[in-house]
């Protein structure tokens, strides 16, 4: 792993995520090196253009310094996500603790402002259950979501799909402690998967543990399309996957199944 420790120019950039305007990422590139992620593009905007998504980390030992500096010209507004392109949880933060200054410095900000003031709201994306480190901080904030990244709730194939991150039984457990501890939590089903991701068991497992859901299907765009072609034809010995990922009607499906559940669970679509 190509670890390396940068000076960022900017710390609060433009999100085009459908829940926030604001994104905030604390590391460029991502240890959890998942098959399937859509932020590798990140490599071409980055130091590393001809290396693999997974295998180099900057970490962003700045940002907290950007962020205060931020904070110190502009009001806090907003719908800020943190971790649009990088897990803020990833194994690195355990030790570097970037994520945990970055909500050290918004709580205090929040504090400062009216206890009217709701201009702002934080996001957190995840799929590790390393956030549990930082419940004391995460219990006061005013307008928080925390949204854990899942798409199946099979160990044995996350290892193969999403090998650093945390395994689905862990992050589930995670949200329990979460949900005990009144902080808001979401399950993000992204991306959907067809025959790896089961709408019926992962909302079975999660429906009590979460106020929200958010699901989009796989994109295959750019280089995404080899790995998820790999994931299908090595571990699955589906060679026509295509075929289902452009099907208009196997998506009508899938979304229709999704409404019906969260209608049955009386789990919030987002
Ligand atoms: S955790 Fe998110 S950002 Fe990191 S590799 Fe996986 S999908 Fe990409």
């Amino acid at each position: 792993m190509n670890i390396n420790k940068i000076q960022s120019k900017s710390i609060i950039n433009k999100s085009n995520l459908p829940f926030s305007n604001l994104c905030i990422n604390p590391y460029v590139g991502c240890m959890h090196s998942c098959l399937y992620c859509y932020a590798t593009y990140m490599t071409m905007y980055s130091n590393h253009k001809n290396e693999k998504w997974g295998s180099f980390v900057d970490i962003k030992e700045n940002a907290p310094d950007l962020l205060k500096i931020y904070l110190s010209k502009n009001s806090l507004k907003g719908n800020i996500v943190i971790g649009s392109v990088t897990d803020p949880y990833q194994p690195i933060e355990k030790n570097e603790k970037i994520t945990r200054q970055i909500l050290e410095i918004l709580v205090n900000q929040q504090n400062q402002l009216s206890i009217f003031n709701d201009s702002f709201k934080i996001s957190i994306i995840t799929k590790s259950e390393l956030i549990l480190r930082d419940i004391d901080i995460l219990k006061n904030f005013n307008n928080l979501n925390i949204f854990m990244s899942i798409c199946t709730n099979d160990d044995k194939m996350s290892k193969i799909i999403e090998p650093l991150a945390s395994r689905p039984t862990k992050r589930i457990n995670a949200l329990s402690i979460l949900k005990e501890n009144n902080i808001k939590c979401g399950a993000l089903i992204s991306p959907y998967l067809p025959y790896i991701t089961d709408y019926n068991i992962l909302f079975n497992l999660l429906y009590d543990k979460i106020d929200f859901i958010y699901s989009e299907p796989i994109n295959i765009s750019g280089n995404i399309k080899h790995f998820v072609l790999d994931i299908y034809e090595n571990y699955l010995n589906i060679n026509n996957i295509l075929d289902t990922i452009n099907n208009k009607e196997y998506w009508l499906n899938i979304n229709k199944q999704f409404d019906n559940l969260c209608q049955k669970y009386k789990v919030t679509k987002i």
